[in-house]
């Protein structure tokens, strides 16, 4: 058996064989922005679709765990030898059709080049979606959002592979039931995306720009109820990366407040009533004024969304807490979960249970993680 492998010899060798596909020992503190979490039991890069679908169809009939991994943007992941196989997509051609708009990226292709492509190619729609870390497979799998846009406004269609079946087919995007920060691909590894087809503009304008804070940056007074303001997807795009910048959201290896899987914790969205009394215990506690300025929007159905930042900054969590250790919130952003070097795992945890728990004392709220965990969880190991 090859030192880069704990995998049966058998399946190794038949991996190996494979074309457009290497295997190595990397661990997931190098293929994570978190940069957490042990080896695995074999890395395997594959670096076309055939490869991805060979690979996982092989693991798969051998009853060997995988995991599919882009860019390791939104993973925690434990400590220790992981028993199970890291599939990292490389395949990452990427094609535009200027007059019509149509852009297919296969899944591996960097998410955030994709978008420059497109901005560049004069193609509109994804330009508040710049500076998102990882890759254009992944975006589907939680419907990936940003400066009031998200990949369901453009994704027509995805190429999936079934992990059941083994058979691969492009379904339409509304098979996947996107949501906020959601699809029925998220959690589930039903089926692995290798490829996305989007629906661009062409006119150079950007999609309509819902988000106040990018509104103003761009010189452009605040929409006002039912107004569409599009601009030119150029400037969206700089202005987005500015201010994902300042707020450390943009993956920068050498600033370990972007050692983050990006925002930690979902908005949570609660029923309107809910709403109003988290409201109120905000007034109990701060007063009516910081009460009337807490952030709520609508959600549909009877339900609204709370603001996670606003929660955990009300709640008592600065940025930077707690000031020193391994793992602290950001100091540029309340909602990102940061490794400041050598944290492990369980630093990670111990952070986010402080942070669930004191929300939830503060404000009866219980936040949900963004991320996807692997061999942890956030909720505390029951008392025998
Ligand atoms: C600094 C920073 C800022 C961020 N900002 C945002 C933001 O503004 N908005 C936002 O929505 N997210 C944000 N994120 C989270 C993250 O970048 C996105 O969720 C991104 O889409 C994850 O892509 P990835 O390739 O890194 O996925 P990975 O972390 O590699 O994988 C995440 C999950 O998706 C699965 N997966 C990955 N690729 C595929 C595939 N092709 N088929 C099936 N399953 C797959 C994995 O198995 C895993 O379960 C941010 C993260 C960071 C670090």
């Amino acid at each position: 058996m090859s030192e880069k492998s704990k995998l049966p010899f058998a399946v190794l060798e038949a991996i190996e064989a494979l074309p457009n596909v290497v295997v190595d020992a990397t661990s997931f503190a190098e293929l994570t922005t978190l940069h957490v979490g042990g080896t695995p039991l074999a890395t395997v890069r594959c670096a076309s679709r055939d490869a991805v679908c060979a690979v996982v169809a092989l693991l798969d009939d051998a009853k060997v765990p995988l995991l599919i991994v882009g860019g390791g943007s939104n993973l925690l992941i434990n400590d220790g030898e992981v028993p199970l196989v890291a599939v990292v997509l490389e395949c990452d051609e990427v094609d535009l059709h200027l007059g019509t708009g149509t852009l297919v990226a296969e899944a591996g292709a960097v998410w955030d080049e994709v978008v420059d492509m497109a901005v560049v190619s004069g193609l509109g729609g994804i330009e508040c979606l710049s500076g998102i870390p990882g890759s254009a497979g992944a975006t589907p799998v939680q419907n990936v959002g940003a400066y009031g846009a998200e990949i369901a406004d453009v994704l027509t269609r995805v190429e999936l592979l079934d992990r059941e079946t083994h058979e691969r087919a492009w379904v339409e995007a509304s098979s996947l039931e996107l949501a906020y920060r959601y699809s029925n691909l998220k959690f589930t590894s039903r089926a692995v995306v290798l490829a996305i087809e989007l629906q661009l503009r062409t006119d150079g304008l950007s999609a309509p720009l819902r988000f106040g804070e990018l509104a103003r940056v761009l010189g452009i007074d605040a929409p006002r109820g039912g107004e569409e303001i599009r601009w030119p997807i150029a400037e969206v795009r700089e202005a987005v990366l500015g201010l994902r910048r300042g707020k450390g959201m943009v993956y920068d290896e050498a600033d370990n407040d972007t050692w983050s899987a990006g925002s930690f914790f979902t908005n949570p969205i609660v029923d309107a009533e809910v709403g109003e009394k988290v409201r109120g215990i905000v007034a109990g506690r701060l007063g009516a004024e910081e009460a009337a300025k807490m952030p709520c929007f609508p959600a549909g159905e009877g339900k609204v969304k709370l603001s996670a930042a606003w929660l955990i900054d009300r709640a008592g969590y600065a940025k930077g807490y707690p000031g020193h250790g391994r793992a602290t919130l950001s100091t540029k952003h309340t909602l990102a979960l940061t490794n400041r070097g050598e944290a492990s795992a369980d630093d990670l945890v111990a952070l986010a249970r402080d942070i669930r728990g004191g929300v939830a004392s503060a404000f009866g709220v219980t936040l949900e993680p963004e991320p996807v965990w692997v061999g942890l969880s956030i909720d505390e190991p029951a008392q025998s």
